[in-house]
């Protein structure tokens, strides 16, 4: 890329979060392989992110290219509505058996921030078909569950932009979030308020939406089995449908192929999406089960009322439906114990850091919560002149590379990171 191509950018792109007058700096990527980003210099970076938690299998894999390449030359899209196709059915197909038993239905979407819009409309023309008025939903503080509009009425209404929209977003109810971490000792009263406001408003309510195990964008925060457990028992005891977001923790990352498997409990709607075509394109998907399903169809509007244009298509399909082939031979689980061993081994001694407040280890997933905010431009400078991809945010750094990631390859992103904390000048300072 010449510099001018950076200047265009800089002056008419908008990247994720950014602002359009003082943008943080953008590194131009031409190629990616395996576990490597080649800057336009030819600087190989090691991947610590996944591309936000989708590149499972890699970058520019054979056999998704291969998908790829095969699918679009039969057909790269024809529309849904009236039509099916192939790659369409042999997804769902995967989907429907690889999720929990009684999720059967398949809305396919076009990314995750959809697939909550989705699954929030079916939560809703439920309870309008049952004749019941439910309107409400009740999620966790610090949940993340995209950027649309009924999405974001659900995420932490304090680290998010609640405040931006107010007067605009529904408002919603927001239990405490689980203080019980992962490997504590169960403590039942952790899910005390989330009992009290469900007791309280089920009358109201359409469906508590949670992301189950770890809270992602939120705050990289990974909480108790037994509190999952505890909201699908109150969900049951007072009738009131649970979402689950699996958008980034579904396809392995937590150590599990979903992270409900860790709680034993399966929700009436799930929400899937990032990691779906190993990090090739957007798609995402919303299942639900017969009931659910049966009881929209049957109700005044007599069908679902969502169509995206592009719903189905057919090349995001087919590399999603060979990117769950790839997981269904089952070197996944190996390769996640691999890098959680590693990860636990090389972050956790960092708690006895003094600029660092925690670190904590979830499958394929590392998190170093530190004291002071980092300063994203310089740490991310750091990071790519120690030649890895590492975006922290806030006083987040965190981890969560290729399941193909070599031991020395995460050695070198966990050796930048304990490099980076003997840093000041990386830090925000009051
Ligand atoms: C990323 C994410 C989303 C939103 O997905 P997009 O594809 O960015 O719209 C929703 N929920 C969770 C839990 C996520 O991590």
């Amino acid at each position: 890329m010449n510099p001018s191509d950076l200047a265009f950018d800089r002056q008419h792109i908008w990247h994720p979060y950014t602002s359009m007058t003082r943008p943080l700096p953008c590194y131009p990527v031409v190629a990616a392989h395996g576990v490597h980003l080649q800057l336009a210099d030819g600087r190989q970076l090691v991947d610590g992110m996944s591309s936000w938690w989708a590149a499972i299998h890699g970058y520019n894999h054979p056999r998704l290219n291969q998908a790829l390449q095969t699918q679009m030359s039969s057909m790269s899209h024809v529309m849904f509505g009236g039509i099916t196709h192939p790659p369409a059915v042999a997804l769902c197909r995967q989907l429907v058996a690889m999720t929990p038993q009684p999720l059967e239905c398949v809305f396919l979407a076009d990314s995750g921030s959809v697939a909550v819009e989705v699954a929030m409309k079916m939560a809703l023309q439920y309870w309008q078909a049952r004749g019941e008025k439910r309107q409400q939903f009740l999620t966790l503080r610090h949940g993340y569950h995209g950027d649309t509009f009924a999405a974001m009425s659900v995420c932490d209404p304090d680290n998010s932009m609640h405040s931006l929209y107010q007067g605009y977003l529904p408002t919603h109810h927001f239990a405490a979030a689980p203080q019980c971490r992962f490997d504590d000792e169960w403590r039942p009263d952790d899910a005390d308020t989330l009992e009290q406001l469900i007791s309280q408003h089920h009358d109201s309510l359409a469906a508590v939406i949670l992301e189950p195990i770890v809270q992602g964008a939120g705050g990289m925060r990974f909480y108790h089995p037994r509190y999952l457990q505890r909201v699908r028992e109150l969900c049951d005891r007072w009738q009131v449908l649970l979402i689950a977001d699996e958008i980034a923790t579904g396809f392995g990352r937590t150590g599990k192929l979903f992270a409900c498997e860790h709680a034993g409990i399966a929700p009436d709607i799930l929400c899937v999406g990032k990691a779906l075509t190993g990090g090739m394109m957007t798609l995402s998907a919303t299942l639900t089960t017969r009931d659910v399903a049966n009881t929209i169809s049957n109700g005044a509007a007599g069908c679902f009322m969502h169509g995206p244009t592009f719903m189905g298509n057919p090349l995001a399909c087919a590399v999603a439906s060979e990117s769950l082939a790839l997981l269904a031979e089952n070197h996944w689980p190996a390769q996640v114990a691999q890098i959680e061993q590693q990860l636990r081994s090389a972050l956790l001694p960092l708690r006895e850091h003094p600029a660092v407040a925690d670190a904590r280890v979830l499958g394929a997933i590392g998190v170093v919560e530190v004291r002071q905010p980092v300063d994203m431009a310089a740490m991310q400078q750091f990071f790519v002149e120690q030649g890895v991809w590492i975006r922290p945010f806030g006083r987040l750094i965190y981890l969560m590379p290729p399941y193909v990631i070599a031991a020395a390859e995460l050695q070198r992103l966990t050796d930048a990171i304990s490099a980076a904390l003997n840093q000041p000048a990386l830090f925000q300072h009051q």
